[in-house]
């Protein structure tokens, strides 16, 4: 084990104190979230533990090759309490504070809660928190936590775990690639997994209209502060008129990080009118998940958001602002005072969709949850 933090043996002992586990990831789950669940799921049952997955959302149609031999379920009323009233322990994955799990959240302090994740800004809201954010993806700690309870890579949990690891660090070329990321798919490929099959199957989805629908945001795109910052934004009418919903918009964000000179991204998706997610993507000089935070959403140095009510105009001038004072910044960190006038006006935080605190930002981190 390379990284071995005294967390991990308290997790252990979670383990081993209880029987009954629910599973649960944020919302609009992806890859990493969904991945970590199915390992874990299969890992506890081969403890001998009973282990359900129960998520704020559906599984999106891109995963549901993961959920052959575990069911992922999603949030109805009399379910989750059901689910928690005969489980024993809560495990949270991938998820950097409880809001984020949406709906499952009102129920969570019913049970003892260990938190498994590798976010910068974290809540730290288990009793157990193995909190690892040098870790390319929660995927990555689950690998080293099975191992290290002796328990056997099966097939199934090394595809799970190759989705987490290969999704949160966008098919291994974001800045959260390292050689531990490398070793650890060298050895889930050892498992017989296809990785040509298992990128088609999570990316290979694309419907022309999501494609027409990228080609309109993008052929908008405005650059400002002096091709510095890229800035894109999407219309309710526009979903509409496509059919698609807020996940369709996966990947969209990332594209004009190529373009030279950039340092930020923005995307400012309104999917139902006065809803408005914001997402922000760095190339590497600038961290902007302060921007987030600030705001009531979070994430990673290089990859944030926060879904923010209002209109778009409302919701650019709570962002852009402050975005631009840190591209202007020589270290791309704005002084202390100039941090603190970046807040623009508008809304109080309080107007943000879940809540959260913030802890400094700095270090590399994964451009994706
Ligand atoms: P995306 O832009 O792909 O939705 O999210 C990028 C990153 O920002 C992810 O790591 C995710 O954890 C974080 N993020 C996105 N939206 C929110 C939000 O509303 N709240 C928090 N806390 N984090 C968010
Ligand atoms: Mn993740």
């Amino acid at each position: 084990m390379t990284r071995m933090a005294g967390d991990r043996r308290a997790f252990h002992d979670f383990v081993a104190a209880h029987r009954k586990f629910l599973l649960t990831t944020h919302v609009n789950p992806d890859g990493d979230g969904l991945g970590s669940e199915v390992a874990v799921a299969m890992w506890l049952r081969s403890l001998g533990k009973s282990a359900h997955a129960l998520n704020d959302s559906l599984v999106p149609e891109a995963y549901l090759f993961l959920t052959r031999e575990t069911t992922l379920e999603a949030f109805e009323p009399e379910l989750a309490e059901r689910r928690f009233a005969e489980c024993d322990a809560v495990i949270v994955l991938d998820t950097s504070n409880r809001q984020r799990v949406g709906r499952v959240a009102p129920l969570l302090d019913r049970l003892p809660i260990a938190v498994v994740d590798h976010h910068v800004s974290h809540a730290g809201f288990g009793q157990v928190n193995v909190i690892e954010p040098e870790a390319s993806s929660t995927g990555e700690i689950v690998y080293d936590l099975i191992r290290e309870s002796g328990a056997a890579l099966t097939p199934t949990i090394a595809e799970a775990l190759y989705v987490a690891l290969m999704t949160d660090t966008g098919s291994f070329r974001y800045s959260n690639t390292d050689s531990h990321a490398h070793r650890m798919a060298a050895e889930l490929l050892g498992h017989g997994l296809d990785p040509q099959r298992i990128h088609a199957q999570v990316h290979a989805h694309a419907s022309a209209g999501r494609l027409r629908f990228f080609g309109e945001v993008l052929s908008r795109l405005e650059l400002l502060d002096d091709g510095r910052l890229a800035v894109m934004e999407a219309s309710p009418e526009q979903f509409q008129r496509h059919g698609l919903t807020g996940a369709d918009t996966e990947g969209l964000v990332d594209m004009p990080r190529n373009i030279s000179g950039v340092d930020v991204v923005a995307l400012f998706s309104e999917v139902e009118p006065g809803k408005v997610k914001v997402s922000l993507r760095s190339t590497g000089r600038i961290a902007i998940d302060a921007v987030c935070s600030r705001l009531g959403g979070g994430g990673h140095p290089h990859a944030a958001g926060v879904l923010l009510r209002g209109t778009r105009a409302e919701a650019r001038a709570r962002v852009l602002p402050d975005l631009s004072l840190r591209i202007a910044a020589p270290d791309g960190t704005p002084s202390p005072a100039a941090d603190g006038d970046a807040r623009a006006p508008g809304p109080a935080p309080a107007a943000a969709v879940g809540g959260e605190r913030r802890t400094p930002a700095g270090r590399s981190a994964p451009e994706v949850e």
